[in-house]
């Protein structure tokens, strides 16, 4: 039973150097637990919050610990009467091909309903926070300017399409013009912008937004959001989902102070954590999955195999390696 620990903090990017792979023996389920062995697994830009020793939303990772995530399995051994030997599962059991975890942190996957690993996915907490983001912050109209950062990641690709679903005009930022590429002709995205080779941001999202932007998705912070806040119009919304641009740094990132635009535009900006919305996320996959069902929601997987390759399919989601859904697939079912 191979397992992944955290050696050491990361200092700026992560490194190979701080994880460590360990040998340990197969856990045997205790009372109330099942024994999962490991399909795929899940790696997340938050996971790189987790790997500070600070107070954050979600408890920091210890050191020589397996580090914890979302993953699907099956459940390979079990005496508990609600789930059976061959079920397939989601938690977040973490980085180690078999764990014993407890039957009440684990959820049944419908395999008929969608591909498996669309659970950690599109059907799961990557699709779920643009969901929620969209649907109770957000709220694009038909007709209004939706700009997403992080355009074309597991987040938000699925936010940038549901402001197409309601009708929005959707401008999406992202790190290379195959990804550019990617959103305009596959997934329909109006406008889409290249931030490593744009020279002036703000100046491109004026010419993509001109009705200025109602609401701002906002997946990377820094200098990209600074760009766009310039343009909101009156009565903006952003959903702060995540800040990818900052995670890395030592130091707080400085930049663009941007009371004043929320002020005289009467914006709301508001920062949401997926945490906070348990109870909907039955409601929130079933409207997925339909939207998926109808054609009008697309998802992109990148899938990297075999469990030693954890550790960097991690740290390529700072360096953009992924289109879509970062995962890596440990066994076949
Ligand atoms: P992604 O699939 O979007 O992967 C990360 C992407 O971020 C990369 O592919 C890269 O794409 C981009 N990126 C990396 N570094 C930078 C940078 N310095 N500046 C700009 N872009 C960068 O990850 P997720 O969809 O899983 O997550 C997206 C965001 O949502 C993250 O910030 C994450 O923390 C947040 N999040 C928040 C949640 C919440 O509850 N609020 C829940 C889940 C995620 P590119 O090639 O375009 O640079």
């Amino acid at each position: 039973n191979k397992q992944i620990v955290l050696a050491s903090r990361p200092e700026g990017a992560p490194s190979k150097e701080n994880f460590e792979f360990v040998e340990a023996s197969l856990p045997e389920p205790e009372a109330g637990q099942v024994l999962v062995r490991t399909l795929y697994l899940s790696v997340d830009p938050y996971m790189r919050g987790r790997m500070k020793d600070t107070k954050s939303y979600a408890p920091p990772y210890a050191l020589n610990e397996v580090i914890k995530g979302g993953a699907i399995g099956q459940v390979v051994e079990s005496s508990e009467p609600n789930l059976r030997k061959g079920d397939l599962v989601t938690g977040m059991w973490g980085w180690q091909q078999y764990a014993a975890v407890n039957t009440t942190d684990l959820s049944l996957i419908d395999s008929d309903e969608a591909p498996i690993t669309a659970y950690l996915g599109a059907l799961g907490l990557t699709g779920l926070t643009a969901y929620f983001g969209m649907e109770d912050i957000g709220k694009p109209k038909d007709g209004e300017t939706v700009v997403v950062s992080g355009a074309a990641g597991a987040v938000g690709m699925i936010a940038g399409q549901i402001g197409k679903i309601v009708g929005a005009r959707v401008v999406g930022i992202a790190g290379s013009d195959d990804k550019c590429t990617y959103l305009k002709e596959k997934l329909g995205f109006d406008v889409v912008l290249n931030y490593k080779t744009e020279q002036d941001m703000s100046a491109a999202i004026e010419k993509a937004c001109p009705d200025g932007v109602d609401v701002y998705f906002d997946n990377v912070g820094g200098d990209i959001s600074d760009a766009v806040l310039r343009h909101i119009n009156r009565n903006a919304r952003i959903p702060l989902c995540g800040q990818i641009s900052s995670y890395n740094l030592e130091k707080p990132d400085i930049g663009m102070r941007p009371q004043t635009l929320l002020l005289t535009n009467t914006a709301l900006m508001k920062g949401f954590l997926l945490g906070d919305y348990t109870k909907s996320f039955k409601e929130g996959r079933a409207k997925l999955a339909k939207w998926i069902q109808e054609g009008k929601l697309q998802y992109e997987e990148n899938i990297v195999e075999g469990f030693e390759r954890t550790p960097e399919a991690f740290i390529g989601l700072f360096s953009g390696d992924n289109l879509g859904k970062q995962l890596v697939k440990v066994a076949d079912p």
